[in-house]
């Protein structure tokens, strides 16, 4: 009896929320009410409260957190070969993930642990249950915001898969564009805006996201429409939905990185998509341990999501910048990542370095080479830069968690749309 009743109040619980969601996208989606529903869906949540089944996930995940003593990057580094995941980096040591099967790597020879939990205690201890975080957009939620923006602004946007996940979801992008539509080629240079390459970093989605519906609303304005007539614009909020929604499923977030590539198997393992691009592929600061959080995958591009965004990128040669968006940390960061050294090209070493500087001043983030934090090889900004001369940016947002709640939504959202304006306003020419 006790199941059925439980099995019916799930059931109403989910007809509530499918009616209150139809409810909300009946109305026109704008900035403002996008950002006031923000900060008033904090009490409710679209998502299932947790229950001790849920608790299970978390309880048998086999990752641990640690904070291990590391003096430098080189130390860093060497700590994410391990298949350890670098989550903050304190004054000489870092905090991660590590799963159990590779504990032994660190051993105390080389680093000293100087706290370790479970993910399950760590998680509890320190982090908000997803219920309190409504606010954020899920897969459906941001296709729904995509599609509505689309419909509304149809002389100028085109909504598009630009490929199926693992699971086959399609990756969508909004493109804005005042002569070219949908896939057609354009010869006006090309932005792009990529988020959610990490599941777990809810934020980059809702950026990206708000930085589309900000753009589409104020499209009269003088300087928006100048970017809008003569850019041909990509968005992609959610590069990664397969690991967005395998984060909250439980109901409690899981501290998903990877996508959910099985590999073959029954249990999901997932490939670490900003590890999977083909630029020094799976060297310096990359895992070749499956169960790491940092994996590299099988080779080069192995993955869907990565593969989709090769080629959509390899496709328009008119693409000049891209920002790709983590968090966290407050960093604007600039080729190499995957390298020691500087770009030498000397022309777009300082292009990178000028363009970081101006981006971290509007975020008051902080700008460096990528590869000061640590190295690490794979990611999409070595390689966009690397193959196509793309000057690619990944910006760290603010925060001290992957979860930050969602009142920083709106205002990370203040600095980061005059950022994304910034890159816009380069596009035609980052050298001038
Ligand atoms: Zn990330």
């Amino acid at each position: 009896m006790k199941k059925v009743i439980f099995v019916v109040s799930f059931f109403l619980f989910f007809i509530n929320s499918y009616s209150e969601s139809l409810e909300k996208y009946k109305k026109d989606i704008n900035l403002n009410s996008l950002i006031n529903e923000l900060e008033e869906r904090l009490d409710k949540s679209l998502i299932p409260t947790p229950d001790s089944k849920i608790d299970k996930a978390l309880q048998e995940d086999p990752r641990y957190y640690l904070k291990v003593t590391a003096k430098d990057k080189y130390e860093r580094t060497r700590l994410l070969e391990l298949g350890y995941d670098i989550i903050s980096i304190g004054n000489g040591y870092v905090e991660g993930f590590i799963n159990k099967n590779l504990m032994s790597n660190i051993s105390d020879k080389e680093f000293s642990i100087m706290e370790k939990k479970s993910l399950y205690e760590w998680a509890y201890q320190n982090k908000d249950f997803p219920s309190q975080d409504s606010a954020y957009h899920n897969y459906q939620e941001t296709y729904d915001v995509l599609k509505q923006i689309a419909d509304k602004n149809g002389d100028i946007v085109s909504l598009f898969s630009i490929g199926k996940s693992f699971e086959g979801r399609d990756i969508w992008a909004v493109r804005i564009n005042t002569t070219s539509k949908g896939k057609a080629a354009s010869k006006k240079p090309g932005v792009l805006i990529v988020g959610n390459h990490h599941s777990r970093e809810h934020l980059t989605n809702e950026m990206v996201l708000l930085f589309a519906v900000y753009l589409l609303e104020n499209r009269g304005e003088l300087e928006i429409k100048k970017y809008i007539d003569t850019l041909d614009i990509y968005i992609i909020p959610m590069l990664n939905p397969d690991g967005v929604e395998y984060d909250i499923a439980t109901g409690k977030y899981r501290y998903w990185r990877k996508n959910t590539n099985k590999l073959g198997g029954t249990s999901v393992v997932g490939v670490d998509l900003n590890r999977n691009y083909d630029f020094e592929w799976c060297k310096a600061g990359a895992s070749s341990y499956q169960s790491a959080d940092t994996y590299c995958g099988k080779s080069a591009f192995s993955e869907p999501e990565s593969k989709a965004l090769r080629d959509f990128m390899t496709e328009r040669k008119n693409i000049k910048t891209a920002l790709t968006y983590h968090s966290y940390s407050s960093l604007v960061l600039y080729p190499w990542g995957g390298r020691d050294t500087q770009v030498s090209d000397e022309k777009d070493r300082t292009a990178f370095i000028k363009h970081a500087e101006e981006m971290a001043k509007i975020l008051g983030y902080q700008p460096q080479q990528s590869s000061d934090l640590y190295v690490a090889s794979g990611d999409m900004a070595d390689w966009a830069y690397d193959k196509l001369k793309v000057l690619a940016w990944t910006i760290e947002l603010e925060g001290s968690s992957f979860y930050p709640g969602s009142t920083i939504i709106s205002k990370a959202f203040e600095r980061n749309k005059k950022a994304c304006l910034y890159l816009l306003s380069i596009t035609d020419n980052p050298y001038k």
